[in-house]
């Protein structure tokens, strides 16, 4: 059976946020635990701080409005809805305050901020603000040659490297923040009327980073890093594609005090050749000759990306047709072989002949009549 919020704060469905406060305060002094004594005090009591959680937050409550409670079952999952994630209010504990100790105002503050049954949980280990370095990205142009046959490419980044001075670890001294036991989240209970409700805010002591240092680094100021251009040289694989993200691992953004890097991510633009048309692993090559030998064939030499090679014309080649050089193209990036060159024929027609030569081509027609 679906619940509906408004009927246990008994409000209307067009109730103001002020409403619902009042609504809310008037029932939760009432059916508190510790001043009423009926046996279901404390399940009507859960029931009403479950309605005002969701109605006292203006996204929930939306949600709620379309979809009912459905709307905060999955939410748990990932789910991006109404960040009801996964609340329950079954395990709370009641005998662990007094009446006199909560204030109702701060409670349902609490509702309005949507700071309760927040989207995130943090495992108490999770540090408060993360350590780990950034990735970076790096748009990285190269031949057709290179992508072609892979190259090892100098370039300079600008980043946060690990700071030599003091091996990244920040300075010496170092040990466990005292305030958040390393976690680097201090974690507040109040007493509420649920019980005990923690906040966690980010370590003022250790800045959320779990450690205290005694002598910071004097070059980097404690933090392990510093930024600097840098010439690192990155591997491009044969047979890159343009457009490919290739990933360099731990070579982003150097993390705080030793902690885990970041990755770069080099975006492969390929350079258009003024020869070769690439199609997947296939190059394309388009040759002229002329028609004498499209007629009588020929052996030539050709342009491929590892230099010149040598096609030979069949006799009668037709204009436009395409003779394959197997293997003379891109190297496949997965697997092993290479592409072809693919060799498109055009056929030169002479535009001026000598006077010689145009006999000997009528004598030539003749003879075709024959
Ligand atoms: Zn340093
Ligand atoms: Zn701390």
């Amino acid at each position: 059976m679906a619940k509906d919020y408004y009927k246990i704060l008994g409000v209307d469905k067009g109730a103001s946020k002020e409403e619902i406060k009042k609504a809310y305060k008037r029932l939760a002094k009432k059916y508190h635990p510790d001043l009423n004594k009926e046996s279901d005090s404390a399940d009507k009591f859960k029931e009403i701080n479950e309605a005002a959680s969701v109605l006292g937050d203006e996204e929930k409550r939306k949600q709620y409005d379309m979809y009912g409670v459905d709307a905060f079952k999955y939410a748990g999952a990932g789910g991006s809805g109404a960040g009801f994630g996964g609340f329950d209010f079954s395990g709370f504990d009641f005998s662990d305050f007094g009446f006199d100790s909560f204030d109702f105002d701060s409670i349902f503050d609490t509702f309005f901020s949507g700071a309760f049954g927040g989207r995130t949980r943090r495992s108490p280990f999770t540090r408060a603000r993360s350590t780990t370095g950034k990735d970076l990205a790096y748009d990285l142009a190269v031949s057709l040659e290179e992508a072609a046959k892979g190259v090892k490419k100098k370039i300079r980044v600008t980043k946060n490297y690990v700071c030599d001075e003091c091996d990244g670890k920040g300075g010496t001294g170092i040990a466990s923040c005292p305030d958040c036991d390393g976690g680097g989240v201090y974690r507040e209970t109040r007493r509420t009327a649920f019980g005990l409700f923690q906040t966690s805010t980010t370590c003022r002591t250790c800045n959320g980073t779990g450690e205290t240092i005694k002598h910071a680094c004097k070059e980097c100021e404690g933090t392990g890093r510093v930024r600097k251009t840098k010439t690192i040289e990155v591997d491009v694989p044969a047979g890159i594609m343009g457009g490919a993200k290739l990933r360099v691992a731990g070579e982003g953004e150097a993390g705080y005090r030793r902690a885990r890097p970041g990755d770069l991510y080099l975006l492969i633009h390929v350079e258009p050749h003024e020869l070769f048309e690439r199609h997947g692993d296939n190059l394309v090559l388009e040759q002229n000759i002329s028609f004498i030998q499209a007629v009588l064939g020929d052996k030539i030499k050709v342009p491929t990306i590892d230099g010149e090679a040598s096609l030979k014309i069949p006799a009668g080649t037709q204009p436009g047709t395409i003779l394959k050089m197997s293997g003379k193209g891109v190297k496949h990036l997965h697997g092993f072989g290479k592409g072809d060159q693919l060799v498109k024929i055009n056929i030169e027609v002479p535009k001026k002949l000598s006077r010689e030569q145009e006999k000997l081509l009528k004598e030539f027609e003749k003879s075709l009549k024959k």
